[in-house]
């Protein structure tokens, strides 16, 4: 409690004190002369009665100014002291009117809009709090609705690529749908699919890109085992990560078509051990790959080795199912579908085809002297020769062990002997494995030759050819024999 008021309250009452001693000593004073006491009674008694009577009026004064206001100030005092102390919620009892009564009800009135005050204040605190954590729960699903959609798009990404896996069959769209859906995928500056060079040694070459500004300078350039980080990546098949290519003097920038600075990742894209190729990535200084991005591209190079796979396999399929798995020629199926074509434009437009069946001569004779390998060679050194004679428009395909097939479009009967005649030369002259165990002393072949007829079909122009061939063999072998339609060119074989 404030000593201030209690001094104060003290002062007031002895200044009441002197008033009312002062007040009933004059009272008295007064009250003797007008009735004149003062000049009858003797003067100490007068004097004696008027200070007892001004003791006792002082004294009474003192009691009603005590019983009347002190007391209650005190309680006023006492009320204040306990609201200050933070109890808001005491009301002081208001008794009867004056300037006391109106004091505490002013005080009462007040504590009450203390109390509606404090009540709203702790309202707003509280609304506070909650809009708080409103606003961190709505940041907190914010950052998570960002880091869901980018998972999304992750996931859209690998399924995306594992579609490309199985619907694309061809190895170059693979590659372009790859290589455009990981860049635009994860907002890549650049991206790029080195794959392993066909001759099977160990360098890469760049088959398809994604934002780069010239890719036909990119395209094709080959990288070297342990050149580079892709060929470092291509010598030890573990990926390699600059997060800051600005200070990697290694890196080749792609031949300098890529800006150097950023970041640069190289993944191997391998299947079951083997390193099919790699993807290199490059992202911006200002926005550089990140962990998540190296995981999911990590898991994005071993989805890209399944669809380059794929394709690979269907490539080689369709190659296996069109040519001659020993000489690369095309086989029978090739040549069938080419023959239909072939046949089909020369009777339409009435142009002339002819086909030459070659047999090679004595060839069992060759397996079995030199062997089945050597046997094989010579099949191989035969189907050169034959390409090598004929023109880029003819097919020369193997229709069966040692036996070939020569389509030539547009090419008159006497055109194709003298080019049969031309193949006969070509592998008789020269030096092929097993010839000189063969028993002519060198290798040789046997040429039947055919041309189209109007109005005839495939099997039919195939089997005069055919016949013309056995005409070869019946005569000699090492020659030419032709079948225009009518008879065969050659006399019946002297009788055995
Ligand atoms: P001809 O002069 O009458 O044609 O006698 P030929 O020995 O060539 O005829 P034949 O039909 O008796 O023998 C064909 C041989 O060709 C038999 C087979 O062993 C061989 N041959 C067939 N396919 C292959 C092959 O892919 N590789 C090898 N090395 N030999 C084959
Ligand atoms: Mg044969
Ligand atoms: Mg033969």
């Amino acid at each position: 409690m404030d000593p201030r008021p209690a001094r104060r309250e003290r002062l007031w009452r002895i200044a009441a004190v002197v008033a009312g001693v002062g007040s009933a000593l004059g009272a008295s004073i007064q009250l003797a002369v007008t009735l004149g006491f003062v000049e009858s009674l003797p003067t100490p008694f007068v004097l004696g009665t008027i200070l007892t009577s001004a003791l006792v009026a002082a004294v009474v004064a003192a009691l009603m100014v005590e019983h009347l206001v002190a007391r209650r100030l005190r309680a006023l005092s006492q009320f204040v002291d306990e609201a200050d102390a933070g109890d808001f919620l005491l009301r002081i009892p208001v008794k009867g009117h004056g300037e006391l009564a109106e004091t505490s009800e002013a005080l009462n009135r007040l504590l009450a809009r203390i109390t509606s005050l404090r009540g709203s204040m702790i309202d707003q605190s509280r609304e506070l709090v909650r809009t708080r954590e409103k606003l961190r729960l709505e940041e907190t699903l914010a950052a998570k609705t960002t880091e869901l959609e980018a998972r999304l798009a992750e996931r859209q990404l690998v399924f995306d690529l594992l579609r490309v896996s199985v619907t694309e069959n061809e190895l170059d769209k693979v590659l372009r749908e790859l290589v455009t859906r990981i860049g635009t995928g994860l907002h890549l500056r650049e991206a790029a699919i080195f794959l392993r060079a066909a001759d099977g040694s160990r360098r890469y070459l760049v088959r398809a890109v994604h934002g780069f500004q010239a890719p036909q300078r990119v395209l094709g350039r080959l990288v070297e085992a342990g050149l580079g980080i892709a060929g470092e990546v291509a010598r030890t098949g573990q990926p390699v990560v600059r997060t800051d290519v600005s200070d990697a003097p290694e890196y080749l920038a792609f031949w300098g078509e890529a800006v150097r600075e950023g970041s640069f990742a190289a993944f191997p894209i391998s299947l079951q051990g083997s390193l099919l190729g790699i993807l290199g990535v490059t992202r911006d200084v200002s926005d550089p790959l990140t962990d998540a991005h190296l995981r999911l591209l990590g898991a994005i190079a071993d989805q890209a080795a399944l669809a380059i796979r794929h394709a690979q396999v269907v490539d080689e399929l369709r190659a296996l199912s069109t040519t001659d798995e020993l000489t690369g020629l095309a086989n029978r199926r090739a040549l069938g579908r080419q023959l239909e074509r072939e046949l089909e434009r020369a009777q339409r437009f009435h142009q002339a085809v002819s086909v030459i069946a070659i047999d090679i001569d004595h060839f069992k004779n060759l397996n079995d002297t030199c062997g089945h390998p050597t046997g094989d060679a010579a099949l191989c050194a035969v189907a050169e020769h034959l390409q090598a004679v004929v023109r880029r428009i003819d097919t020369v395909a193997r229709t069966g062990g040692e036996e070939f097939l020569v389509l030539l479009p547009g090419t008159t009967l006497d055109e194709a002997l003298g080019v049969a005649e031309k193949l006969r030369v070509q592998v008789a002259d020269h030096e092929i494995p097993g010839g000189a165990t063969q028993p002519l002393g060198r290798l040789t072949i046997s040429l039947g030759v055919a041309a189209l007829l109007p109005g005839e079909d495939v099997a039919a122009l195939l089997a005069r050819a055919d016949e013309a061939l056995y005409a070869a063999k019946r005569h000699g072998r090492d020659r030419v024999e032709r079948h225009d339609g009518t008879a065969l060119s050659v006399p019946a074989p002297p009788s055995a």
